[in-house]
Formats: structure tokens, C-alpha cells, sequence
């Protein structure tokens, strides 16, 4: 167990706070820090975001269908605009895992990418 000050857990809900009021309607949770919302995940002005589990949740059961979620904007692509696009698409995550924690270009796409999962 990690040793955590109360200035550091006070900050963690700070941001949890403004996370929650930022996105109201989320199905999932966003395990990345407040203020990295607004780095640049794609220059691109159409990104899709692919939601196929390939984690360890599936491994015995069958996996559901693979949905594609087309995010869209002028401006660079941050992991803010996702977030708010996923949820206005009612994106859930569909296994026990229920942490965004990274989002990353899938090998060979420059428009498509995966979602990194914690528990
Ligand atoms: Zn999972």
C-alpha cells in the first residue's frame, strides 16, 4: 500500500469533484488527472475510438459485439472532447473494468484507437 498525505487525497477528490460535474453522465470512470484533460491525443479532425474488451474479463465468455464511436472536431482532439463526445454516445465500458486510464492509437491506424483499462 502506497503512502498518500492528506493534501494529496484532498486533491485527488477535488478532482474526482470537478470530474464528476464536468461529466455528469459518464459509464465509465476517467483514471486520468484533471489537468492532462486537455493534452492532444490526434490532430485529426475524425478519430473513432474502437470498444472490443480484449482484457481478461472475456476470457472464458464470449465478447460482446466490437462498437466504433466516431469522435469529431476542428480543433485538435483531447482526451476532454472525447470524454464529452463518449458520453453524449452513451459509451459504457462492458466488463468489470470501469477505469479509462489511457487512449492509444491501435498499431498501423493513425484514426482509430483503443481504450487502456484499469479495475
Ligand atoms: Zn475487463
Amino acid at each position: 500500500m502506497s503512502y498518500i498525505t492528506n493534501e494529496e487525497e484532498e486533491q485527488y477528490f477535488r478532482e474526482l469533484d470537478m470530474i464528476n460535474k464536468e461529466f455528469p453522465n459518464i459509464k465509465f470512470s476517467i483514471a486520468i488527472p484533471y489537468n492532462e484533460l486537455n493534452d492532444i491525443v490526434s490532430l485529426q479532425h475524425t478519430i473513432f475510438i474502437i470498444n472490443q474488451p480484449t482484457c481478461y474479463c472475456y476470457k472464458n465468455q464470449v465478447k460482446p459485439k466490437k462498437q466504433v464511436f466516431r469522435i469529431t472536431s476542428k480543433s485538435p482532439i483531447t482526451f476532454r472532447i472525447i470524454f464529452k463526445q463518449l458520453m453524449l454516445q452513451n459509451y459504457s465500458l462492458k466488463c468489470n473494468h470501469h477505469f479509462i486510464e489511457g487512449i492509444f492509437p491501435i498499431d498501423g491506424h493513425s484514426n482509430m484507437f483503443d481504450v487502456m483499462l484499469g479495475s
